[in-house]
């Protein structure tokens, strides 16, 4: 471990999407916090890091990961999921309360906080919406908020109730929270396990239609216009949905939404030959509702990309489709994957950035996401030209259900820095 006074990060390319910064310069580390970025002589006790080639950015941000602690260690805990944000550059991440028990009380918001305490980077927990994620009775959103909560949702499942959701956005509004719905309606997503259409057909597996997303994105924007509460759609995935956020947000209603690597990069094509790695909630869509999301992506009104990062142990994954477990780690691959959307000219590298860094920050009101003076200095350095092929066998986290096994991707962490403390460092020689 490098724990030093000061760390001196030599001529990258720095990109601080939240300062429109985008030049040849130098950061310099002091205490923890980012002390300036401009082109300076090294403090005599500096460490010095050369990073000639590569791009200095902020830490990733990644509002939307599941760590499977409290109750499910076997398939990853904390600690193993912060080794694996470290290794994909992710320096904060918003854990979903679906852990046994539920982060719906301070008790579990401590423990979790407390086992964070030592992993290698910061988690910010999101309290449940509703007791035991039930739908039926709201949990005291603002005691977990002044416990360190930084969102709601009770992700997994989606909040069915419009009475309780109504309440939920009323609540939230008191002290400025997000509500953060996976959206789905329970009933015309059945007992489907993929998108609907032509593929699910040729597999005969049941389909899930996009209408379950949009039924409940249109419900609830009425409900954010009933209520004035910030309201935020989890990994969206449908064209349907997408055009609902976007009008919504030309009404000025204080609407947003992410969309995860899987839903811009893949289509349901990608679950092949019955592969589980493929299956998720929701499910890949058509090439056209990615379509819609990457169009989304480039204007904006998709504003967070987010990985959904679901660590399932073999077990889970390895039985058939219908019965596989939903979700995939993603914690890895975002960044490269991220990176196919400069290539393909849907973002420019620096927006594309903002997605993983200012904007989801902004979103949950916590103080990472730029290298702004005085903040904690989180810093990622990658490689933007650098080629890999995604292995599930070599990623740093305790699972291996990754969609994108045998891709090839450009772009690689370097090094990850979590409060001027170097947690990962891309050299064979090195391990943390
Ligand atoms: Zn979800």
């Amino acid at each position: 471990m490098t724990e030093g006074v000061a760390l001196l990060i030599r001529g990258g390319r720095v990109i601080d999407p939240a300062n429109r910064y985008d030049a040849t310069a130098d950061v310099l580390i002091v205490d923890g916090v980012i002390h300036a970025v401009g082109r300076f002589d090294a403090p005599a006790e500096a460490r010095i890091i050369d990073a000639d080639g590569l791009v200095v950015a902020p830490g990733l941000v990644d509002m939307h990961v599941h760590l499977r602690e409290p109750g499910y260690e076997y398939k990853e805990t904390i600690a193993g999921g912060a080794q694996a944000a470290a290794a994909g550059g992710v320096t904060s991440m918003a854990c979903m309360p679906n852990t046994r028990p539920v982060l719906d009380d301070i008790g579990v918001v401590r423990f979790v906080l407390d086992r964070a305490n030592d992993a290698l980077v910061n988690v910010f927990p999101i309290g449940a919406v509703t007791k035991g994620l039930r739908g039926k009775e709201l949990t005291e959103m603002g005691l977990l908020q002044r416990e360190g909560c930084v969102a709601f949702s009770d992700d997994g499942f989606p909040v069915m109730d419009s009475g309780v959701m109504r309440r939920a956005l009323e609540y939230s509004r008191a002290f400025g929270a997000l509500v953060i719905q996976h959206a789905e309606d329970t009933g015309l997503a059945g007992c489907g396990c993929m998108n609907e259409g032509l593929i699910a057909t040729r597999l005969g597996l049941p389909g899930i239609p996009s209408e379950s997303e949009e039924v409940m994105v249109d419900r609830d924007i009425r409900l954010a216009r009933l209520t004035g509460g910030r309201y935020h759609v989890a990994h969206i995935s449908t064209r349907g949905a997408v055009n609902a956020v976007e009008a919504a947000q030309k009404e000025g209603l204080p609407v947003t939404c992410e969309a995860a690597p899987h839903h811009f990069a893949l289509t349901d094509e990608a679950i092949g030959d019955y592969d589980t790695n493929a299956k998720m909630a929701p499910p890949l869509r058509s090439s056209d509702d990615r379509a819609a999301v990457l169009e989304a992506l480039s204007r904006g009104s998709v504003s967070v990309i987010a990985t959904d990062h679901a660590p399932h142990d073999l077990d889970s994954k390895r039985v058939e489709f219908c019965k596989a477990a939903n979700g995939v780690v993603g914690l890895e691959t975002m960044l490269p994957v991220s990176l196919e959307l400069v290539r393909d000219g849907v973002l420019d590298l620096s927006a594309c950035l903002a997605t993983m860094t200012c904007n989801p920050s902004r979103l949950l009101g916590i103080d990472r996401g730029t290298l702004s003076e005085g903040r904690p200095a989180d810093v990622v350095l990658f490689d933007p030209d650098e080629s890999w092929t995604v292995r599930a066998e070599r990623l740093h986290g305790s699972a291996r259900n990754t969609c994108f096994h045998g891709r090839r991707v450009k772009g690689r962490v370097k090094m990850s820095i979590v409060a001027g403390r170097v947690v990962f460092e891309d050299r064979p020689d090195v391990s943390f």
